[in-house]
């Protein structure tokens, strides 16, 4: 085989050497979900109910589309778009609220009882070791859509807190979201009261 030859049987194949910049010896590790927080994409325009904010939005999306886990009465369970740690949850209530001093009983009984089963759920598909609760209260306090609350469920792991998130602000993540999102909602217990995944913590 000639070198022409072999040129031609690369043919559509380009050759590194021939684009701009430097090769070097640097692995190079995409986090296209960044660009998209960067660019502000569902980012709502204003604090206002309705379209603009992803959280009432999500809802009315087929469960696949909105990276929707489960379903309650007044509150649901989806990915985050932007995860800290693959099967990064949030918990929503349906209504547009601000302020969890705002919500009603009703709301605040499910927001805790579909956070409880998200840490089951999780435990029994990823094995976390333990995990991070919480909701940011206003943009101050780190909330990237304050106006409709939400509980972060973020599972952790032994040495998941690497130098990325640190020197590059990015994360490493070895599952895309819809496959998360899949094994999640397969293992959600189901309305009828069944069973709830065996918890792989607990032996026995
Ligand atoms: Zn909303």
């Amino acid at each position: 085989m000639t070198h022409q030859d072999a040129s031609d049987a690369r043919a559509g194949v380009e050759d590194a050497a021939g684009f701009a910049g430097v090769a070097d010896g640097f692995q190079r590790l995409w986090t296209p979900h960044r660009m998209a927080y960067i660019g502000g994409e569902n980012k709502p325009p204003d604090d206002a109910a309705g379209p603009g904010c992803p959280f009432c939005r999500i809802p009315a999306l087929p469960d696949d589309e909105g990276l929707v886990v489960a379903r309650g009465a007044a509150a649901f369970v989806v990915l985050n778009l932007y995860p800290y740690n693959s099967g990064h949850l949030l918990v929503c209530p349906y209504r547009h609220v601000a302020d969890y001093t705002e919500l009603d009983q009703d709301e605040v009984a499910e927001v805790a009882e579909l956070t409880r089963t998200a840490m089951r759920v999780l435990r029994a598909v990823s094995g976390p070791h333990g995990f991070n609760l919480g909701m940011n209260q206003g943009a101050v306090a780190g909330a990237g859509i304050a106006a409709h609350l939400h509980q972060h469920v973020v599972p952790r792991w032994d040495g998941d807190a690497n130098f990325l998130p640190v020197v590059a602000r990015s994360r490493a993540l070895p599952e895309l979201l819809a496959d998360t999102r899949a094994r999640l909602a397969a293992a959600w217990p189901g309305p009828d009261g069944s069973p709830a995944p065996r918890d792989v913590t607990t032996k026995g």
